[in-house]
């Protein structure tokens, strides 16, 4: 599982998900905010959503994050056809991507 995966759900509605491993437990970020139970490892997921310039290029609004359990954040992703990703800067939160 890359740490960034993007994935497309309809024509228009493209989602990046960025997962971060904290290297804490639960006791440090609380409970898995998916099943609430403890988290040995917690990681962070971070949501985008896209909004496409007139130029074809895309750019991300943060639609939050979630953290607990690797496979319960994952599991929350939507599901959709995966796209590649050309180009990447964390700075200004821009991707451009294509279709795989
Ligand atoms: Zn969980």
């Amino acid at each position: 599982m890359p740490a960034v995966e993007i994935v497309k759900v309809y024509a228009d509605t493209v989602y990046v998900y960025r997962l971060t491993n904290m290297a804490h437990s639960s006791a440090k970020f609380g409970n898995c905010q998916v099943c609430n139970k403890h988290v040995s490892e917690v990681h962070l997921q971070t949501k985008y959503g896209q909004c496409k310039k007139a130029n074809g290029k895309y750019f991300w609004a943060d639609q939050g994050a979630l953290w607990g359990h690797k496979d319960c954040v994952i599991g929350k992703r939507e599901t959709g056809k995966k796209m590649n990703l050309k180009k990447f800067t964390f700075g200004n939160n821009s991707w451009e991507v294509e279709e795989q």
